[in-house]
This record gives structure tokens, sequence and C-alpha cells, in this order.
């Protein structure tokens, strides 16, 4: 498979995985009649992400009457972004869709993507969860507060309630191939590229069965993820704090002082007091201007393009989508990506 030349195929489905064996048969049972139907040549990446189970045993025991299965494994467990990462990249398809292995979100749904990819000539079909009633209130919870907090990082043009069940044109998968980032979080970094959008809502349905693989731990440590990737704000608190301590200082300076005069202190107090108070706030002043600097260093080594064409009318002709009003976020044409 390695040999095919990407964009050969016409679409590729990646499916991180990890301890899913319980899922594959419910899976493989819907997702096929799916593909087959819709009467293209395509090939389905499963990225088994060092699983401790049989996930890899029942994939090619699948694999052996369903030619375009694919099995990609993972050494060891390295997470469902990093899982995601090695299936975009490996995908061969013209079209690439991400999908979840426990069928939360509907495999039916990938033909209203690519229809709506051809038909309205764009670039990304984000699957929008119009109703999520079947998570926990805890999940609806933590994830209203996720997607307020990163739309604040990333901008308004961020989909609100867009997982990992999206459809990628071979374009944007060669344009987030190049990229050198370590740890990229698709569902912010793919917004943030501006490529002409549409949406696909549907209904996200109770897992199929077995368990979340993404308990509190790693919900954090998604959430965290997604801040520092992109947004230095975090080190620039040490800047605010400074400043803050530094107006407490001035008015306890002269609390100090007419303490002082009112002969209330012992000898050296205000001294003391004052030196530790205007030390520490200059401290954290100076710490937030390293951070600042530090935070630019980082988003140079992230070496995130800052613009992407959308086209050039000596080069080539403009497709459809790609001029339409401004204003229209789903169709305006691309002339710079936030940084
Ligand atoms: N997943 C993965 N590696 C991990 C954790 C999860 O590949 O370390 C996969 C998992 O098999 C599933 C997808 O990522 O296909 C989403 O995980 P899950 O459905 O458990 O998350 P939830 O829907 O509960 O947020
Ligand atoms: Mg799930």
């Amino acid at each position: 498979m390695e040999s095919v030349v990407p964009g050969m195929t016409t679409l590729s489905v990646v499916i991180p995985m990890f301890n899913e064996t319980a899922v594959i048969p419910a899976l493989v049972t819907r997702l096929r009649p799916v593909l087959d139907a819709l009467g293209i040549d395509y090939e389905v990446v499963a990225v088994d992400d060092g699983s401790r189970d049989d996930t890899v045993a029942v994939l090619f025991d699948h694999a052996r009457d369903w030619p375009q299965l694919r099995v990609v494994r993972l050494r060891r467990n390295s997470g469902h972004q990093a899982a995601l990462t090695a299936g975009l990249h490996r995908a061969v398809g013209r079209w690439v869709v991400s999908l979840d292995a426990d069928l939360q979100d509907p495999p039916e749904a990938i033909a209203d993507m690519l229809r709506a990819a051809r038909e309205d000539g764009v670039d990304v079909v984000y699957g929008v969860r119009a109703d999520r009633s079947t998570d926990t209130v805890f999940k609806r919870n933590t994830a209203r507060v996720y997607y307020w907090l990163m739309r604040r990082l990333v901008g308004a043009d961020l989909p609100a309630q867009a997982g990992d069940f999206r459809l990628l044109s071979r374009d944007v998968i060669e344009v987030l191939r190049r990229l050198p980032e370590r740890a990229p979080v698709y569902r912010l970094l793919v917004p943030s590229l501006g490529f002409p959008s549409a949406e696909v809502r549907y209904v996200r349905a109770a897992r199929v069965a077995g368990q979340t693989k993404y308990p509190l731990r790693r919900m954090i440590a998604l959430a965290w993820e997604s801040t520092a990737n992109f947004s230095a704000a975090p080190l620039r608190l040490a800047t605010w704090l400074g400043m803050c301590s530094f107006l407490l200082c001035l008015g306890l300076i002269a609390f100090g002082m007419v303490a002082y005069v009112a002969g209330a202190t012992i000898p050296g107090w205000t001294s003391m007091f004052v030196a530790v108070l205007l030390l520490s706030g200059v401290q954290l002043v100076c710490l937030g201007l390293l951070g600042d600097y530090v935070g630019r260093i980082y988003a140079t080594v992230q070496n995130r393009p800052a613009f992407h064409v959308g086209f050039d009318s000596l080069d080539d002709v403009p497709r459809a989508a790609t001029v339409g009003p401004i204003g229209d976020e789903s169709r305006a044409p691309v002339v710079g990506a936030r940084g």
C-alpha cells in the first residue's frame, strides 16, 4: 500500500483505535455497506494505537475478506491525536474522512460530507453534533466549557461542537503533512488554516460497546494541549500577576510609611516589608517578559504558515467556493490564517 500514489484513491477513512475489540464487528457491519454503496474506490485506514487487547488480530481477521481495510499499527499507545496524525499522513485518498471507532458519529454521514465537498467545492466538511443528548451531563458540560474556551483562543471561525469527524481534501492533508508540529490538535488546527468549509449536522449516538478511552485525565490533557498549542496566554500570566502585585505593593508602601510615621512598627520592619513586595513584583514582571519571548520562540518553532494563498489568478482559475463574499465564513477567500 505504501507505494500507492497519494490522491489516486478517491476516499480514505481514517479510524484511530485503542482497545476497541468490542466495537470492531459492529463498526465493520455498519461501515462497509455505506462505503460500498458510494460506488467509488476507497480504503479504510485503521490505526491501532498500541492496543493491549486483540484489536489488531480482530482487524486482520476482517481484512481477510475486506481488501480495502488497511491496518496501521503504532508500536505504543500514543494518544488519539497522534494516532490520527499517523492515519492522516498515510492515507492516500483524494478525500480523507476521520472517524471514531465507536460509532458515536454515524458513518452514513460520510456520503453527505462527500456530496457537500464535491458540490460546494469546499476543502473541509465538519461533522457538527446537533444533538449530544446521549452523552453524559458531565461530558456535555465539559465539552461546552472546552469549546467556549477554544473559540476565544482560536477565534470565532471555530465551528462549535465539531470533534474529529470531518472530511479533508488532499490539499488540506498536504498542508498538514508539511507542518512540523509534533502534537497537532486537529479540531483547532484545521479551522485555523482557513480553507473553504461546509458543515454536516448529525446526532451523536452512544458508544456501541466498550468504555470511553477519554477519562477525565485525558480530557484535561487535551484541553491543556489545545490551549498551549494556540496561545502563549498562560506564559503571560506572570506579567499580569506582577502588575497586580506591583499595584498592591504601592498601596502597602503607603500603609507602611503611615505606620512608620505613627511609630507603630518595630525597627527594620518597614524597609524589609517594602523591599520584599517591590522585588517580588519586579521579578514576576520580568518572568512575564521572558515568557513572552519564550512564546514567540514557540510560535517560530511551530512554524505554522502565516497565511495560505487560496488562489492566484495568474496560476489557476478560482473555484466557485474560494471566491464567495467576504463575511460568509464558510466561503471567504483565504487571505491569512491566525498564527
Ligand atoms: N483512541 C485512540 N488512542 C487513545 C484513546 C482513544 O486511538 O489513546 C481512539 C478510540 O479508540 C476512539 C477515538 O480515539 O476511536 C475516540 O475515543 P473515545 O470514543 O473513547 O472518546 P470519547 O468519544 O469518549 O470522547
Ligand atoms: Mg467516543
